[in-house]
């Protein structure tokens, strides 16, 4: 085959890893395929709703003053939940507000498309509805796609297929996936007007709320979220899935019951669900990325090498997906007609910090799968609160003695300094 009949990247998955890799290497004058197997970019999607700004910014700056982002967030939330009680830790902070703003609210339907789009207008050859099937391969490189009867080649093929990336499966770069990895996500988006949605959450207009909630899973190792959008609330969980069986719970059980919890339905009330969504998300950070992230003519970028972060008050998928495919665009660049980018691709990812961070909150998923972090703790943390709060006429115990008896009746000292060691060695 002739070089003007390949592509210099053919790009598989039209998310934010893949979109990303698209828009630089199309700007950048390469011949690029972008394929996604939905009918448009974002329609198989589900997040639970944040993008960290500065990965657009990387991309192109001021790109994300044209996205369809939702609000800028402010108001950071940690809610645990007791079983009709709630403590919230509501810290607001308007620096994450001004001038490029910190991180946006977002929808993944409307922002896939979009960002697909802005690809597309860069050169980039958008081509919806088309589902990989195959890798071609050639004197053990990997030179192209097949797509139904469609052979198609390219010099470098970018895996940018998702959390179970079945491209690099196909390439022997990864083993099907094992419960042990990975969370499942379930997110209803429940609409409600703007102004009632910043009434019920302190907020200004165009400012979001993000809240990590704990003590919502049933006791099923995970946890939730909740994130305000400009006329709806996100509002999820992501569980552990071996856990959710072994409990015999189901997800949807599970989701009814946070809705009903006196603390969220209020935040709720009145809203209508449009849209309910399921999704898995990497869990073990850098622990479930692949030893190999490339072979000859191949990489992978985004979940499908496993990069997100859950670090228990934040979670780091879209932007670093979004870094990985700049990352891949940028070896890819910087190594003319090169099929073996990979070395170049490794080098990027340590350049942008990408590699460093994931190392760097190796162990947190350790410390998050400690079931007293979901069902001991946030109950002990509420009734904490109402030895504070409660009167009731009659003579209160003595605070310390009060507060030892909650303590003691949750956990041990013994089992209170392992998590303590196990806290302090996962930062
Ligand atoms: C419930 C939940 C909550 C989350 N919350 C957050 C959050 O708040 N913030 C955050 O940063 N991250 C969050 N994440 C993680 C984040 O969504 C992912 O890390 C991010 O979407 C990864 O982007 P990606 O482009 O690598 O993969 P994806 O977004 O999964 O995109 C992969 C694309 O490839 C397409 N595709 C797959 N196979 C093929 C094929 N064979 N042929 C053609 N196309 C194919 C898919 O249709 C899809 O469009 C969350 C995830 C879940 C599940």
């Amino acid at each position: 085959m002739s070089d003007e009949e390949k592509f210099d990247a053919i790009i598989i998955g039209a998310g934010p890893a893949g979109a990303a890799c698209a828009y630089v290497l199309a700007k950048n004058g390469k011949s690029v395929l972008l394929v996604e197997r939905g009918t448009s970019a974002g329609s198989k999607n589900v997040t639970g709703g944040r993008l960290y700004t500065y990965a657009l910014e990387l991309v192109e700056p001021g790109l994300y003053q044209e996205a369809p982002l939702e609000r800028k967030v402010v108001r950071e939330q940690i809610m645990m939940l007791g079983n009709s009680s709630a403590m919230t830790m509501d810290y607001v902070d308007y620096d994450f507000g001004k001038e490029v703003p910190q991180s946006y609210s977002v929808l993944r339907a409307p922002f896939d498309e979009w960002f697909a789009a802005q690809a597309e207008a860069q050169g980039a050859m958008l081509a919806p509805g088309i589902l990989v099937d195959e890798l071609l391969e050639a004197d053990g490189k990997i030179v192209g796609i097949k797509a139904g009867d469609d052979e198609i080649y390219a010099t470098v093929v970018i895996a940018a297929d998702g959390v179970n990336s079945f491209i690099a499966q196909k390439a022997g770069l990864r083993k099907d996936i094992d419960a042990h990895s990975v969370g499942v996500g379930a997110k209803e988006i429940i609409e409600l007007p703007e102004q009632v949605i910043e009434d019920r959450f302190n907020l200004n207009g165009g400012e979001g709320a993000a809240r990590v909630l704990v003590g919502c899973s049933g006791g099923v190792l995970g946890g939730g979220f909740l994130y305000t959008n400009k006329s709806s609330i996100s509002l999820g969980v992501v569980l552990n899935p071996e856990d959710l069986a072994d409990q015999g719970k189901s997800i949807h059980e599970i989701m009814q019951e946070l809705k009903m919890h006196p603390a969220i339905y209020p935040l709720i009330k009145d809203g209508t669900t449009v849209e309910y969504g399921a999704h898995l998300v990497p869990e073990t950070g850098y622990h479930a990325m692949p030893k190999d992230l490339y072979r000859d003519g191949l990489i992978m970028v985004g979940d499908a090498a496993g990069m997100v972060v859950n670090t228990g008050t934040i979670i780091r998928g879209i932007d670093l997906a979004i870094v990985s495919g700049v990352a891949a665009a940028q070896a890819i660049l910087k190594n003319e007609n090169v099929s073996n980018v990979g070395p170049a691709y490794v080098k990027e990812l340590e350049d942008l910090d990408l590699t460093p961070t994931m190392k760097l909150y190796a162990n947190f998923h350790e410390l998050m799968s400690n079931r007293r972090m979901v069902t001991v703790y946030p109950k002990m943390a509420n009734e904490m609160m109402k030895v504070l709060f409660a009167v009731d006429g009659k003579l209160p115990e003595r605070m310390d003695k009060a507060m030892l008896k909650v303590l003691k009746k949750h956990v041990t000292f013994g089992q209170l300094l392992a998590d303590g060691w196990r806290g302090f060695k996962a930062v």
